[in-house]
Parts: structure tokens; sequence; C-alpha cells
């Protein structure tokens, strides 16, 4: 049952929900208007490209990857790169900084790392990473619009190194959040880290959803069915899809050996969107905020395994120690 907004707020302070956490006044945003999207960014030649950059089309299997212990380590470095990149881009979010100099932080650190972002000529998307402001549910195009103290943004990294593509994605604050905000921001986090938590081997995919959209729903939060989480690895975007919202007819069983994305989207109203005339940017009908956590995981023998963190053990996501119940 999704919380209304004269409950009894979900944190326990006693106050109605639209008081408390569920405060529109400290959520609300004016609408993200879009700015001038500038060139696409050169990457070296020595840095290797995805297939549908060399040649347009996407050739590799859309089947999900069952991964042996080489393809694994390839794998596992694209992902600890994109966590890297994910947190240096990260560490960039400030009052004045547009979104655009955030996708220069980018580029230069996969290049750095020797990857290629994964977005850049994928389907005529000129960024190397996608930056998502406020009510923008996903895909917002790095801009000349410059972030402003209240603002929030996803920031969606995918790099391709070693043949894999590695994709990790989090939310940043401009100054300091409200309640309201900070709620919406570590609920979604939770409800990622809890996606992935149920995974098991051999059961239905079906368990992710029933850990996120309840979750979710008694905080009175939306859950975009839309767009899901994808298997990935040898190609950007493969089977299965991976829904946050709870579907009886999905049929899809886990396997040990495959990787996977959680990444759900949660909104502060209704969970309804439209597409700007970008082609890409995807902006909440009520323009109210929504945020979007997201991992790259491996299905193990016996349960699941976060990939997108770095070497020395950081991400800018979330690991699941953080959850207090599973
Ligand atoms: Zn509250």
């Amino acid at each position: 049952m999704k919380l209304k907004s004269n409950d009894p707020c979900w944190c326990g302070s006693g106050r109605k929900h639209k008081r408390c956490h569920g405060d529109r006044q400290a959520l609300d945003r004016p609408p993200v208007e879009l700015g001038q999207v500038s060139p696409m960014r050169p990457v070296p030649e020595t840095i290797a490209r995805p297939d549908y950059v060399t040649t347009g089309r996407i050739s590799t299997p859309k089947a999900a990857h069952i991964h042996d212990a080489e393809s694994l380590a390839r794998h596992r470095h694209a992902c600890q790169v994109a966590a890297e990149v994910l947190l240096r881009t990260g560490a960039a979010v400030a009052a004045g900084v547009t979104t655009d100099e955030l996708d220069v932080v980018a580029h230069d650190t996969y290049v750095e790392l020797g990857a290629y972002p994964s977005t850049l000529g994928y389907r005529g998307y000129t960024k190397s990473i996608c930056t998502s402001v406020n009510g923008v549910i996903c895909h917002g195009i790095p801009d000349d619009r410059p972030l402003r103290e209240g603002d929030i943004v996803n920031v969606d990294v995918t790099a391709y190194v070693d043949g894999m593509h590695g994709d990790n994605s989090a939310m940043f604050v401009v100054g300091e959040p409200s309640d309201a905000v900070s709620g919406l921001i570590e609920t979604t986090r939770e409800a990622t880290l809890r996606g992935i938590a149920a995974i098991r081997p051999n059961e239905s995919i079906q368990n992710i959803a029933r850990a996120i959209e309840p979750f979710a729903a008694a905080r009175g939060y939306g859950v975009i069915r839309e767009y899901g989480g994808h298997g990935i690895g040898v190609t950007f975007h493969a089977d299965p899809h991976v829904n946050h919202c709870i579907d009886a007819h999905d049929r899809y069983v886990l396997r040990p050996g495959m990787t996977l994305t959680v990444e759900p989207m949660l909104t502060t109203g209704r969970p309804t969107f439209h597409q700007a005339d970008d082609g890409w940017t995807e902006h909440a009908n009520d323009n109210r905020p929504s945020a979007q956590f997201e991992h790259t995981v491996l299905v193990t023998d016996d349960g699941v395994e976060i990939l997108t963190i770095t070497a020395d053990g950081d991400t800018a996501v979330g690991t699941l120690d953080q959850l207090a119940v599973v």
C-alpha cells in the first residue's frame, strides 16, 4: 500500500507525511529547462570502441552472458573503472558547475583509465554520461545549465574497457538537502540495495521487484515501470530485462555467472513522464523530483556480488553492508 499524505510519516516522527518527508514545498523545483549541448569530445584512437561506434550497429549477442573466469575478470575491471569515474564526477558536483563540466570530468577520467564512454555515440547520444536533474527521470544530456543550490542530480556512468561494459549511477546533492530530499535519495539508495540483496541464483528475477516496489510505496514514493535494469557485459543492453515493479507474468530465472544492472527510479510525484524533443531527456509529467541509483551485479553460486566498486572498495552507490535489514 502506498503511503498517503495524511498518514503518519514512515520515519517515525509522528508528523503527517505531508508535513515531514513528503513536504511538497521542500521537494518542489521549477521545471528543468534544457540548455546548449556542446560538440562531442574526442577519444584517443588507442582506446578500443564498442561495435556500435565503429560499425554503427550492435553485433554482440543480446542473450544473457554467462561468465567464465576470464570474461568475469574483464567485466570486473570495467565495473571498477565505472565506479571510479562515478566517484570522481560526483566529487565535482557544486553550485555553479554545469552538467557539461561534469561530462568533461567524466570523459577525462574514462580516457585516463583507458576506457571508452559507452554512451558516446550510442544510438546518436553525444555525451559521456547522463545527468538527470530534479524532475528529470533519466537520460538527461549534459549541457550548459549551471547546477543550483538545492538541485539533485543523477550521474549515470558506463565504461567500456577490455571488451566489457560496466554501468553505475548515483545521486548527488548541491548544498545541504532538506529531510524531504534526503528521504527520497536515501530511500532510493536503500531500495536499490534491497533489490540487489534479494537476488538468488536459480530463482525468479521477480525477487528484485518484490524487494523494491512495496518498500518504496510504504514510504510514499512511486517506481517507474517503463524503464528497468538490463543484462550487461560484452553487450551494453542485453537480456534479461530487470523489472523494478512487480510483474507476475515475468518467468525469468537468474543463473550463476549472469551480470545485470539494478537501477530503480523513485518518484515523489506520479511515476509518469514524457520525452523532450531531444529524443532522450525524460521529464516527470508533474516536474516533481525523482532519484535513481544503479549497480552492475553478478549472480553467484550462493547469492550476489556488486561489481561496480573500485579496487579500493569505494562506491558512490553503496554496499550491502549498509542494509540494516535484508
Ligand atoms: Zn518523516
